[in-house]
């Protein structure tokens, strides 16, 4: 096995040691003076713990997945899973939803049903910091106490690296969103390409550890698929600030070539060096090169979610920034017990993958369930990466990988057990488009039911 072509270790680094290190940041000190509103500062709305309580913030695939797992180990724990969303909006087939594979019920599911079937309470607030003394979660609907306290705020853009003003970042937030994040991105981007009239449509791919590897890739497959079918005169340029596809890439190069020759335009080494928005032209790579676009969804670097950083319990490392300070084991923040950080706000080089926060759910579920019941700890398990990307859409037709991790002492070697499938024609590439499905409901099954 080539692990070159599973994921580029060396371009990824190559790519984050151009983000700006700017060190650690600590908790900012609570204001005397400002009043709190409703809510905020007074305790939050929930019945005395009957056990040790377990505070979880974020329910994406990491929170619910540590959430249902500590309960299930650990019965008598008081489990709370603190999110600020009202449903779940799953970004694993997300890139189906886009064109119409899907629909947006199919991604969409219900906190309350995961809370009941799993005996944990659900509870919606944002988190907005902690008072590590005290042991208690501020939340916008009042302080929860803590035994144990999880973060799983998943990540957040990260703009700096193109420096543009906060200006044009709004814009580009606003206009031309990544959909690496949150529902609206989504439908945002879907009526774009209703709306798509021809032209170019840019796709960014940034460096450092970016959230889903693949998802860029599928994405620009997905897009041109649509283009294709519709018979629309459009072109996915994807500007990949890495020297090539980093993962799947033999899979990915081939489907370009063969299925999309007209619709996909790949170019390599194609860092954003500037955008302007009122001409519609991105300037990109060292030779600075000029893109003009009709439409586009550019995706910037990702950092660790705010909140990390709101805590104190983040700092940058060799991909991205104001990711968690923790034990690569233990999911433990360095000198602070009983505080983890999970899922994609993890400072290591995993692929930043839903499979991979349910695994290492799955885990840390267990580890903190012995830690209440048995006061030790379980032996390191390597989170589990499993992903499968469409290359097309109705039918599917996908590739997939199938990877765990493996460490030199405390430093992270790469993959290990690696199982690839870039067969995208025929009959392999229908079954791994029925596998994709098939492994999408199993994990929403896995979250949501008992
Ligand atoms: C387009 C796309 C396609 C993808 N495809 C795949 C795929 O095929 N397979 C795969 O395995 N992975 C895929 N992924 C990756 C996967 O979505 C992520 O790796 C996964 O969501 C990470 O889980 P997480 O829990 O760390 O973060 P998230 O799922 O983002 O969850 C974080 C949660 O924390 C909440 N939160 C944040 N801050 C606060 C706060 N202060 N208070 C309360 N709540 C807060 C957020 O609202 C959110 O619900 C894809 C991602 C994208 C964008």
């Amino acid at each position: 096995m080539n692990r070159r072509d599973i994921l580029k270790f060396g371009a990824i680094s190559a790519a984050a040691a151009t983000v700006t290190l700017t060190g650690c940041t600590t908790s900012p000190k609570p204001d005397d003076s400002v009043k709190p509103a409703v809510g905020m500062g007074s305790k939050a709305p929930l019945p005395a713990a009957k056990g040790p309580r377990v505070v979880i913030v974020g329910g994406g695939w990491s929170g619910l997945s540590v959430a249902k797992y500590t309960k299930k180990f650990a019965p008598n724990a008081d489990v709370v899973l603190v999110e600020q969303r009202t449903q779940f909006h799953s970004c694993p087939i997300s890139n189906l939803y886009l064109v119409g594979a899907v629909d947006l019920e199919f991604i969409t599911h219900d906190y309350l049903q995961a809370a009941r079937e799993n005996k944990y309470t659900y509870f919606n607030a944002s988190a907005i910091g902690i008072d590590k003394a005290q042991k208690i979660v501020k939340t916008t609907n009042g302080d929860i106490d803590y035994d144990y306290l999880v973060l799983a705020p998943g990540i957040d853009y990260d703009y700096s690296p193109w420096n543009v003003d906060l200006a044009t970042e709004q814009r580009l937030r606003t206009e031309y969103p990544a959909g690496f994040m949150s529902p609206s991105e989504h439908m945002t981007i879907k009526s774009k390409l209703e709306d798509f009239e021809g032209g170019n449509f840019i796709i960014t791919v940034p460096g450092g550890n970016y959230r889903c590897l693949p998802a860029p890739y599928e994405r620009a497959c997905l897009i041109a698929d649509y283009f294709k079918k519709n018979e629309i005169e459009g072109k996915v340029l994807i500007l990949d600030a890495n020297p090539d596809i980093t993962i799947k890439s033999e899979g990915f190069h081939s489907a370009y070539d063969e299925m999309y020759k007209d619709y996909v335009e790949y170019v390599p080494n194609a860092a954003i060096m500037s955008v302007d928005l009122e001409n519609k032209k991105v300037i990109a790579g060292e030779l600075e090169d000029e893109f003009e676009f009709s439409d586009a969804a550019f995706y910037p670097h990702v950092r660790g979610g705010k909140l990390l950083e709101v805590c104190g319990v983040a700092k940058d490392n060799a991909f991205n920034k104001m990711e968690g300070n923790i034990d690569p084991f233990t999911y433990e923040v360095i000198g602070e017990k009983n505080i983890f950080v999970a899922g994609d706000a993890r400072p290591m080089g995993y692929s930043k993958s839903g499979n991979t926060s349910n695994s290492e759910g799955h885990y840390l579920g267990k580890l903190l369930a012995e830690r209440i019941t048995k006061n030790k700890d379980i032996p390191w398990k390597s989170p589990l990466t499993v992903c499968y990307s469409a290359v097309s859409a109705m039918p599917n037709h996908a590739i997939s990988v199938r990877a765990e991790y493996e460490f030199k002492g405390k430093t992270l070697a790469g993959f290990t057990n690696v199982e690839l499938s870039q067969e995208w024609r025929g009959k392999i590439g229908e079954n791994n488009g029925k596998a994709l499905m098939e492994w999408a409901k199993g994990m929403y099954r896995d979250m949501f039911n008992a």
